[in-house]
């Protein structure tokens, strides 16, 4: 065997929960640990020490993710009820995804992992459909009462300095109903665009975003007002020159472009949309384990990391003895994208090389016949197909692995 790669840079390594903490493991002492030499800072946020660092440590990893740049991370635990149960915890803590997010005002990008021998569910899709979801207010911040009965409902807004209050009437009740106040920010919207036309300029990918102002003329038209003004401002002369197109239509329209066409672009979404069709490109390429998740800083700082969670019923097999069958594909994805960056970043092409290296290896072992369970059901038939364990088959991608870097495939 060759010498190691050597990652010039630290690498902020975030570990988490169950099975994906099981198989991350796994995907470093096979597949990183004989060919690659990385200096990671390591964040432990596997719940209970997330739990025994009163959630600090999720803060910790933020802000290495902002000095360093590039971090990767396991899936995690996001506590219930149930969870606090089964951990003993003090607190429910947040999602670490979310504090992540908010604590380096990032936009989540889902792609799909694409491999030969498995076609998405629309037949026209021929290239990845990356998806962008914007992850403030809405719904998700909203305010909501249960009208009783008869009664006026107004929108109003008191300004904190001169000015005077604007309100206007919602609905004049006649009897029981619900009422929702919704919220967005110019700051929030602005950097959500920011992040969709930065994040496409470095893909390569047009920009499609589609929202419903033919009804919301005021909400919705701000969301596309700043798209528009981002994209003249700052990047339409250079996608232009590049030949990458930006696409602004009403969100039903999107939908049925989507559908028809070849993939191949960033879509970017309003928070609901993209919650709901982030799941629908999610199963129609295949598998959760599939999915790729990026979550990118206006202020610098990525973090990889796999779209699916923590996997507890396998987790819970496996504690049981039985062999994993888990898939290790977009963890794997999540340390080659993390090592892309990080080479990219250093100026070091013989890390970009590994990590293009270690994705082949990965589809390549896939479009052999081997995977896991959860890949057979979709694969295109071949007498070859048969699907192993977890361990089995990380087997199999080293070895192809290796065959890749000793010029042997
Ligand atoms: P999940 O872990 O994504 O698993 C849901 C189901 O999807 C699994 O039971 C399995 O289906 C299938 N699946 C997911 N990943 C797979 C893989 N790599 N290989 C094979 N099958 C896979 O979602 P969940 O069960 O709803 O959530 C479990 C925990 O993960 C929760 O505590 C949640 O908070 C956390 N979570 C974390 C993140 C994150 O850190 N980014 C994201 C989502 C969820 P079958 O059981 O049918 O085999
Ligand atoms: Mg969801």
């Amino acid at each position: 065997m060759g010498a190691k790669v050597k990652v010039r840079n630290p690498i902020v390594e975030i570990d988490g929960d169950e099975m994906a903490r099981v198989m991350w493991a796994m995907v470093k002492a096979r597949l990183l640990a004989p060919h690659v030499e990385i200096d990671t800072l390591y964040f432990d946020l596997g719940l209970a020490h997330r739990d025994a660092t009163d959630d600090r440590v999720t803060v910790e990893a933020a802000d290495a993710t902002r000095e360093h740049g590039v971090a990767v991370k396991c899936a995690t635990i996001t506590p219930t009820a149930d969870r606090a149960r089964e951990y003993g915890l003090k607190h429910e803590w947040r999602s670490p995804t979310a504090t992540l997010r908010d604590l380096l005002d990032g936009t989540v990008f889902r792609a799909p992992i694409m491999v030969g021998n498995i076609q998405p569910s629309v037949r026209s899709w021929k290239r990845p459909i990356h998806l962008a979801r914007h992850a403030y207010g809405d719904i998700y911040k909203n305010h909501e009462i249960a009208v009783p009965g008869p009664g006026r409902a107004h929108l109003s807004f008191s300004p904190s300095g001169e000015g005077k209050v604007v309100s206007c009437m919602v609905q004049v009740f006649e009897g029981p109903g619900v009422l929702q106040g919704i919220h967005n920010t110019d700051a929030s919207i602005e950097s959500f665009a920011q992040a969709c036309f930065a994040y496409a300029a470095e893909q390569d990918l047009d920009v499609w975003f589609g929202t419903k102002d033919s009804v919301s003329k005021t909400y919705d038209a701000r969301f596309r007002d700043i798209f528009a003004r981002e994209y003249e401002a700052n990047w339409q002369a250079r996608f232009e020159a590049e030949g990458r197109a930006y696409v602004y239509d009403q969100i039903d329209d999107t939908v049925a472009r989507i559908m028809r066409s070849e993939g191949g672009m960033l879509w970017a979404c309003k928070g609901y949309d993209g919650e709901v069709m982030a799941s629908l490109l999610a199963a129609a390429y295949g598998s959760p384990a599939m999915q790729t998740s990026r979550l990118l800083s206006p202020h610098g700082g990525c973090v990889y990391e796999a779209a699916h969670g923590t996997v507890q019923r396998h987790y819970y097999s496996h504690l049981a003895g039985e062999e994993s069958a888990t898939n290790p594909m977009a963890l794997l994805f999540a340390w080659s994208g993390a090592l892309r960056k990080r080479g990219t970043l250093d100026g070091t092409p013989e890390v970009v090389t590994f990590a293009d290296q270690l994705e082949a290896a990965g589809r390549a072992t896939v479009e052999s016949g081997i995977m896991t369970a959860d890949l057979l059901t979709v694969a295109d038939p071949h007498p070859d197909n048969r699907s192993v364990g977890t361990e089995a088959f990380l087997d199999a991608v080293a070895e192809q692995l290796e065959r890749m870097l000793t010029g042997d495939a």
